[in-house]
């Protein structure tokens, strides 16, 4: 599965990709070299905006022409035909990019709100972050948004 890192401007982009299953930092830096050395080493494309970066290393760097995030999302999905496939939905962390783990109902009782816990049977957690996710509204609108490509 393709790995990606995305600069600056295409932070909402990193989310949409981990959303559907790929593995997608998000470095925010002026410190290019640093974007660099990780593409390389962890063979990583990187998403950006900076035209100067994608002339400087054209192999790997990829230039995004989109201004908002869902089309920024669309033209990577089909530049790099990646697969949107249900199974791998919702399972990395949307906010720091660690693959989520079940955690059993019990033990979120505290955690989640009570409406929540009374109404849901599913739950995973991040690890780093120690966000809980559940099956929810916006996962319904995510699978929306994702028929539209
Ligand atoms: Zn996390």
């Amino acid at each position: 599965m393709k790995k990606f890192i995305a600069d600056g401007m295409c932070g909402g982009l990193a989310r949409w990709l981990r959303l559907i299953g790929y593995d997608t930092l998000y470095f925010n830096t002026s410190r290019k070299i640093e974007l660099i050395r990780t593409a390389e080493k962890e063979n990583r494309i990187i998403l950006t905006k900076d035209k100067k970066l994608v002339s400087k290393h054209p192999k790997f760097v990829n230039y995004i022409e989109g201004e908002n995030t869902f089309s920024q999302f669309k033209e990577v999905v089909k530049k790099f035909d990646l697969e949107i496939k249900e199974e791998n939905l919702f399972k990395i962390c949307s906010i720091c990019n660690t693959h989520l783990e079940k955690i059993e109902k019990e033990k979120v009782k505290n955690l989640v709100p009570e409406y929540v816990y009374n109404n849901k049977e599913n739950f995973s957690i991040c690890k780093k972050c120690d966000r809980i996710y559940w099956e929810g509204d916006h996962c319904s609108y995510i699978r929306k948004k994702l028929k539209t490509l």
